[in-house]
């Protein structure tokens, strides 16, 4: 019998040991899903046994495949992100933090956009687009967010739809749906958007090769593969846009942080203005903005 302290500190010290970089961190995630404990109720019993002894093994066992680069939310299937929760798994994307600025930017753009089209007492609805929607995390949010709007994501992988769709359920969002494509191949060109939102696989591939091991067995590889470039998504869907957009419409991207002149580019080249470039919390360049030409 050991007492709560005593468990989440040797659930600490293994993964020290195994050079988890967050060990602090995880071992407590770990824990609270384990045991089911918030921090509170931690504070409170921290010096209490603990009477049940399959949960101290069960604690024990997921420190260890967080110790074989298991990721986190593989282990415990949730990932927050724009304060909801959202299940993953091996087959899709971990919604990360960088993205929520994608979906505040868009947030804060689709509001404007309607309030404008409300005051030149424009009653059509406003239709979004997430294109590789993943878990549906930035689709599902900006359904969520604003109910009064219509959202599509698009995603190429059958699997990842499961997801997708599992967390439109989850979380009730009755204003999205999902669409299987590649790109926009599947997607009917009669229908215009107002937005087209997209974190796009981003990584070239030869640098896949080094990213962390969490990421790089446990991702999948076409979630994250931009091809020899990093931009194969940015040209595919760019080249795309001014087909599938309204006019004044807006394309809206994640970037990495070394690629948001080149995104800018392939934006100017393809006709959109008032290209606009924001930046993550680490100051880095993360989110590229485009209007259709009005
Ligand atoms: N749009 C999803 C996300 O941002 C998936 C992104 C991807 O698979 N590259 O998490």
């Amino acid at each position: 019998m050991s007492r709560y302290i005593d468990i989440l500190n040797r659930g600490r010290e293994i993964l020290k040991f195994c050079e988890i970089e967050d060990f602090d961190t995880d071992a407590w995630l770990l824990f609270e899903y384990v045991f089911e404990m918030n921090r509170t109720s931690y504070f409170l019993h921290q010096l209490d046994e603990n009477h049940n002894i399959s949960l101290e093994n069960k604690y024990i066992e997921l420190i260890k495949a967080r110790c074989s680069r298991l990721p986190l939310q593989h282990i415990t299937g949730h990932q927050e992100f724009m304060g909801f929760d959202f299940f993953v798994n091996e087959n899709t994307l971990i919604p990360r933090q960088d993205t929520e600025i994608l979906a505040e930017k868009a947030l804060e753009y689709i509001r404007k956009y309607m309030d404008l089209k409300s005051a030149n007492s424009d009653n059509t609805g406003v239709s979004i687009m997430d294109m590789c929607t993943g878990t549906g995390c930035i689709g599902i949010a900006i359904a969520k967010l604003l109910p009064n709007i219509r959202v599509t994501g698009a995603d190429v992988s059958d699997k990842a739809l499961e997801v997708a769709e599992k967390n439109r359920k989850n979380l009730s969002a009755d204003n999205i749906s999902f669409v299987k494509s590649d790109i926009f191949d599947n997607i009917d060109s009669n229908i215009k958007y107002d937005f087209i939102i997209s974190n796009p696989p981003y990584i070239k591939t030869g640098d896949i090769k080094n990213l962390m091991e969490e990421v790089r067995l446990h991702e999948p590889f076409i979630a994250l593969d931009g091809s020899e470039d990093g931009l194969y998504f940015y040209r595919k869907i760019t080249g795309e846009a001014g087909k599938r957009l309204k006019e004044g419409g807006y394309l809206m991207y994640e970037t990495g942080c070394d690629q948001a002149q080149e995104v800018s580019s392939i934006m100017k080249d393809a006709g959109f203005c008032n290209i606009k470039v924001f930046k993550d919390l680490a100051g880095l360049d993360r989110v590229v903005t485009g209007r259709l030409h009005h």
